[in-house]
């Protein structure tokens, strides 16, 4: 590393929470807790750990408003990252190195441990200079995002202890922006729903050709998945956004015991990401109707079936939104809306009727989430600290 870095708080923060291996399988989060102890102590912060499964820690650190009787501002990340392939990195993933250029190069500097920083770093400069906030911000921590939240934000979100916060308004994660320009910003996602279509028939020796049959029946749902899933790739062909359309993958088939024997069921695994814009119920029935025109004995069973989760409106109607995207454009930048193609934790806040914007202000950062190299530039990470600095003061003063 080259030294001029050494002596930078900013940076050697970052670094110290980059190189906690909060690493999946089995991650050990009492690293991080450590640490983000350290950093409320820092600030002169009150912190609580709540502890709703055991060794699934959240941390929320809070800024107590002048106004604490207005609903609250959440700035939430997660500190659990994505395995690595150790071979392929130039720089060891858990060592935050800084290259010559000036990147930092470890797993979690674009998911999602910069974020998680850059709402502290926003919190100290304005700490520092004296400013008092009209709503007291909440930034949280939490578990387990990467495999799907379950002990970490879901079960957060529906807690009492989170009722308790009175949240108005949250960001989350979001990806960096490749240009200089637009800030990605994420107001709904598509909702996971993994399936498995079963079809029994009648059985009999391979050389016959009855009506009937398990193979018949599960032909006809899949083509009908399949012609669906052209449909979606013509639209992206087309031009739309991945989180505008539905994406549809056959992930599996079996079934079956010999070549020569009619198989009495056979079973096929879709997994389904469906766009907010779609009628989820709708979208149920429809494939209901193609089991039933199938034929008999042909059924749905859901793997994953999601709730449908309503967007956060970006129509002028959160006033919280108006007063992030006027302060973005004061700083001759842009917000770019985007549905996100896969899942985040803020879904489980939005399912409790609250706001909430996946915001990431890194730009000029090549996209490396969950990649080999995964980086961010210094000076990309600071610019972001300046963003969210003068986002945070605007929304929580609304
Ligand atoms: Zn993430």
């Amino acid at each position: 590393m080259s030294c001029e870095w050494e002596n930078d708080g900013v940076v050697q923060r970052f670094r110290e929470y980059l190189q906690i291996p909060s690493v999946h399988p089995n991650v050990d989060y009492r690293e991080c807790v450590t640490f983000l102890q350290k950093q409320a102590e820092l600030l002169d912060l009150p912190v609580k750990v709540y502890e709703l499964v055991p060794e699934k820690p959240i941390v929320v650190i809070s800024w107590i408003g002048t106004h604490p009787e207005l609903p609250a501002i959440l700035l939430n990340s997660h500190m659990d990252v994505v395995p690595v392939y150790e071979e392929f990195w130039t720089h060891p993933p858990f060592e935050a190195h800084i290259s010559e250029d000036g990147y930092i190069y470890a797993r979690g500097t674009q998911d999602m441990k910069s974020i998680g920083m850059l709402h502290l770093e926003a919190v100290r400069k304005l700490k520092e200079a004296g400013v008092m906030m009209k709503r007291t911000v909440h930034v949280s921590f939490v578990p387990d995002e990467e495999i799907g939240g379950i002990d970490g934000m879901r079960k957060f979100a529906e807690s009492d202890e989170f009722k308790n916060l009175n949240i108005g308004f949250g960001l989350d994660e979001s990806i960096p922006s490749e240009n200089n320009k637009y800030i990605i910003a994420f107001h709904g996602e598509k909702t996971t729903r993994q399936i498995k279509i079963t079809s029994r028939g009648v059985t009999g020796h391979g050389s016959l050709i009855p009506s009937n049959t398990a193979g018949e029946k599960l032909y006809y749902v899949i083509d009908k998945f399949m012609k669906l899933r052209a449909e979606q790739r013509r639209m992206l062909e087309g031009g739309a956004a991945y989180g505008e359309v539905i994406s549809i993958n056959l992930t599996k088939l079996s079934g079956g015991v010999q070549v020569n024997v009619l198989p009495e069921s056979l079973t096929a695994y879709i997994d389904i990401r469906i766009a907010p814009h779609v009628d989820h119920d709708e979208f149920e029935n429809m494939i209901l109707s193609w089991c039933k025109e199938a034929g008999d004995n042909v059924t749905l069973e859901y793997i994953e079936k999601n709730p449908e989760v309503k967007s956060t409106k970006i129509d002028g109607s959160v006033p919280f939104l108006e007063v992030l995207n006027s302060t973005v454009k004061k700083m001759g930048l842009e917000v770019s809306y985007q549905i996100c193609p896969g899942a985040t934790d803020a879904r489980f806040v939005r399912r409790q009727g609250i706001p909430v914007i996946g915001f990431s202000p890194l730009l000029n950062t090549p996209l490396l989430i969950h990649d080999h190299d995964e980086r961010v530039h210094v000076d990309a990470y600071k610019r972001g600290i300046e963003i969210m600095e003068k986002v945070l003061l605007a929304i929580a003063n609304v």
